[in-house]
């Protein structure tokens, strides 16, 4: 039996549609420390505002090739013509701590983690219409109109890899996505293999 106890979910979703807000505001609900969002590392460059080792980590492209090399990653990926990648060793750290951990990563990561570690459970949002989401993306007045231009693209092919995934939320409303996505991530919590880890001493008190 394994002795990891906390529970991997990948939440996947073309650039907004609303997974970052999704994923901090269930982690607000659940500030008891028991959720986590694994923070990437990147070569792509901070946008205003974003802080180094928060958003995430940002490194050059040797960094990132020569820790690639060192099977430094639980995954790793090309978006956008940089690289994206999730650090095995925080990844496996918090697992083994018990804690469930949300990997906010794209089709490509998604694979990876899918084939080696098939227990993962993974979301997939969408935006209700591609009207909402261009209107989603201008609002956010980070990106040029030529940045958001290809993402508009980019959106539809990686909404293309939507049926990969064990759940599809369409992000309308706020709240109710928020709370479907929190009911998956419960209900994960409870499954059998997980539960006789985390109850392995209540179970063999009652089962003598
Ligand atoms: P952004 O540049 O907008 O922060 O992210 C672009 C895309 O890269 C998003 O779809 C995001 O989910 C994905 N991404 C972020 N971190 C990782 C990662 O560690 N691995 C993979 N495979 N994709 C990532």
């Amino acid at each position: 039996m394994t002795t990891q106890s906390g529970n991997l979910f990948i939440i996947a979703a073309p650039s907004g549609a609303g997974k970052s807000s999704l994923i901090k505001a269930l982690l607000d609900r659940h500030a008891d420390g028991s959720m986590q969002v694994s923070v990437s590392s990147t070569t792509r460059a901070p946008r205003p505002g974003e802080q180094h080792g928060v958003h995430y980590h940002f490194l050059d492209m040797a960094e990132f090739e020569q820790r690639i090399a060192a099977g430094e990653f639980y995954e790793w990926a090309s978006v956008f013509d940089n690289y994206y990648g999730t650090s095995r060793r925080v990844v496996e750290d918090l697992l083994e701590r018990g804690i469930d951990v949300f990997l906010d990563i794209d089709w490509q990561g998604a694979q990876q983690v899918r084939e080696h570690h098939p227990e993962t459970r993974s979301v997939f949002i969408i935006p209700p219409s591609l009207e909402c989401l261009q209107q989603r993306l201008r609002n956010r007045g980070q990106d040029s109109d030529e940045v958001i231009a290809k993402r508009m693209a980019k959106a539809q092919a990686e909404m293309s890899h939507y049926h990969e995934f064990d759940y599809l939320l369409v992000n309308d409303d706020f709240d109710q996505t928020l709370s479907q996505l929190e009911h998956i991530v419960l209900a994960q919590r409870n499954r059998m293999p997980v539960q006789q880890v985390v109850h392995a001493e209540t179970l063999k008190e009652l089962l003598g």
